[in-house]
């Protein structure tokens, strides 16, 4: 693209960075955002950078927060023996919106991707141990996408959590599932964590 100013380039470039924005579509984010009133893009700009440098990270589970226990985890109303393993945020964002579930999360920040250098040191696996090791959890959900890296990162976590005196279960896989998580509908997503299945079960089918 050959453009009239090096501050529409520039701009340009840094939008097409984002996942699915392509050249084209970032120059016409770039020309909408020029067509605002400056405020408006002051706000913008300002979230953006406020998102970047306040956002925490829950020191419990791990989930993006305001504040460094998230409201999950803060929350007496919510069943602290019941955690539900994840692969990131949306997924909590998802299994919320279902409201059916009612214990906390532990936020992996991703799975296990030999293909990608992704191994179990890159993720948040020493917490969930220490969490289990206060002996007040009794059950862990695996709530990660039916994928190869989602089913190689519960066979191992499986392989670390097994000596736990703890019920491990998954959430009913396969049916509607297209791969991630977050894709599922509420309804879909709700009942395959009611009608979850303990783990062991779950392989010789
Ligand atoms: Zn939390």
């Amino acid at each position: 693209m050959n453009f009239s100013s090096k501050l529409l380039e520039d701009a340009v470039a840094e939008f097409s960075k984002l996942p699915g924005v392509g050249q084209k579509t970032a120059l016409r984010l770039v020309l909408h955002l020029l067509n605002q009133d400056k405020p408006e893009v002051e706000k913008f700009s300002r979230a953006i950078s406020k998102l970047r440098n306040e956002i925490q990270f829950c020191q419990v589970c791990h989930n993006i927060s305001d504040t460094n226990i998230c409201e999950i985890c803060a929350s007496h109303k919510r069943e602290k023996s019941l955690i539900c393993i994840v692969e990131d945020t949306r997924d909590v964002m998802a299994i919320e919106n279902t409201n059916q579930y009612n214990g906390v999360y532990h936020v992996l920040g991703g799975l296990i991707s030999p293909m990608d250098g992704v191994g179990p040191s890159d993720l948040q696996v020493d917490s969930l141990i220490q969490r289990l090791e206060t002996g007040e959890v009794k059950e862990i959900i695996f709530a990660l996408s039916a994928t190869m890296e989602g089913d190689t990162t519960i066979f191992y976590l499986n392989k670390r959590v097994k000596h736990f005196t703890i019920t491990i279960s998954t959430i009913a896989r396969g049916i509607a599932f297209g791969g991630e998580l977050e894709y599922v509908d509420e309804v879909t997503l709700g009942r395959s964590i009611a009608t979850r299945v303990p783990y062991e079960n779950s392989l010789t089918r």
